[in-house]
């Protein structure tokens, strides 16, 4: 059965609705971090913001705010974004803005998209709106990614485009090794032109160290002739979720295909919101309220690794299956029936996500410390009835 995009919002509607009658929920549905007091946590620039200056309130450029677009990838990537050539970034509402701009500039260039089976379920939906087939592969063979399902997909398509979320895929929490990103290096500098990449990183800031290193070396050995599309998200980073604030780089495009996205991006939005990107362009400007964030963020991610580890652990003794974890906010537990577990958690005021017929998303990331332990046992013995 195909997994409705919408799911995890109804879900998370429900949860919500039945936690309002009092009724003690446990919400682990939504891809969204809550501290351990089940409050969203607001990030230091935003909650010492001004928000009645008035030049919040005026357009911006298509392209977004010249300090904020320019930081972007120096924000995730560090000192390695210098080694990106003449990277072209356009802001964009959240990663899904990103992810849509991608899509349809692949459509109008004729490439195929390639994506793993079991992923983000809005992929289909934004690939749907631009009247793309999304070319579906099996996911992981044997705890790793699969590459032999990516190459023979890769192969056989004359105009092949990887979408790639990494690291903390949604929904299984896997995050590309270095064996994994050299195969897909090798892969695409085998077509060089005729092949794309669209990256999303939206939980990128969750990995911890190294991940963003990796991918830069990835991306720094793929050759100069492949447009890569990085997508990227502010909403889990800063908690920002409905401010809507992400954007679009490319690599190893031109200025016509800067031209083009602009275009796409005035036609779908026009310009984004002025606020939240002039509160980061003024953070980006200073080291010193970017080491101030870094350090808040680091703060959120070993929470949720801490939830992740206890999760995890609690899986393990009870031999409750899961894909293969390594970071973010979410793991997938494999069961017979993921819609009926689902069902049967709800009864208990468990709330969980199906992501595929034998698949159901656990989002830890919303779920305070606390209410973890239990969860995985509670998921094995639904699945089991
Ligand atoms: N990519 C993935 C894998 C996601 O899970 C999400 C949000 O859940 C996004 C992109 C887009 O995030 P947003 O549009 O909220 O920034």
């Amino acid at each position: 059965m195909a997994v409705p995009s919408d799911l995890i919002l109804t879900l998370n509607q429900e949860a919500k609705a039945r936690a309002a009658q009092g009724i003690d929920i446990t919400n682990a549905t939504i891809g969204m971090f809550f501290d351990d007091e089940g409050k969203l946590p607001v990030a230091p620039i935003f909650s010492s913001a001004n928000y009645v200056n008035e030049n919040y309130f005026a357009y911006s450029s298509i392209a977004g705010e010249l300090g904020y677009i320019k930081r972007v990838l120096p924000w995730f990537f560090g000192e390695d974004a210098d080694r990106f050539e003449t990277p072209r970034t356009c802001a964009t509402p959240g990663g899904t803005g990103a992810i849509s701009l991608a899509f349809h500039d692949i459509k109008l260039a004729g490439f195929e998209p390639i994506v793993l089976s079991v992923c983000w379920p809005n992929y289909f939906t934004i690939a749907k709106f631009h009247g793309l087939t999304l070319k579906q592969i099996n996911n992981f063979e044997g705890g790793r990614l699969d590459i032999r399902s990516m190459r023979k997909a890769f192969l056989s398509s004359s105009k092949p485009c990887l979408i790639i979320n990494d690291p903390c895929h949604n929904p299984t929490g896997y995050s590309m090794d270095e064996t994994d990103w050299n195969a897909v290096v090798d892969l695409l500098n085998m077509k060089n032109e005729e092949s794309a990449l669209i990256l999303d990183i939206a939980y990128l800031d969750f990995a911890g160290p190294g991940a963003s290193k990796r991918i830069a070396d990835a991306i720094a050995k793929i050759d100069s002739s492949v447009p890569i599309y990085v997508c990227s998200s502010f909403s889990k980073t800063f908690s920002i979720y409905g401010l809507r604030l992400g954007a679009l780089s490319l690599l190893n495009m031109g200025k016509d295909s800067y031209a083009r996205i602009k275009q796409s991006a005035r036609a779908c939005w026009s310009n984004c919101n002025m606020m939240a990107m002039s509160i980061l362009r003024d953070a980006f400007a200073s080291q010193e309220e970017i080491a101030k964030l870094k350090s808040w963020i680091e703060e959120n991610r070993k929470t949720i690794e801490g939830r992740a580890s206890i999760f995890i652990n609690e899986a393990n003794e009870v031999g409750l299956k899961l894909e293969p974890y390594k970071h973010g906010f979410f793991a997938t537990a494999v069961v017979p029936d993921a819609f009926a577990t689902a069902l049967k958690l709800k009864d208990q005021n468990i709330f969980v996500v199906p992501s595929s017929e034998h698949l159901v998303r656990v989002a830890f990331s919303c779920v305070p410390t606390p209410k973890i332990p239990g969860l995985a046992k509670a998921i094995k013995i639904a699945s089991e009835d």
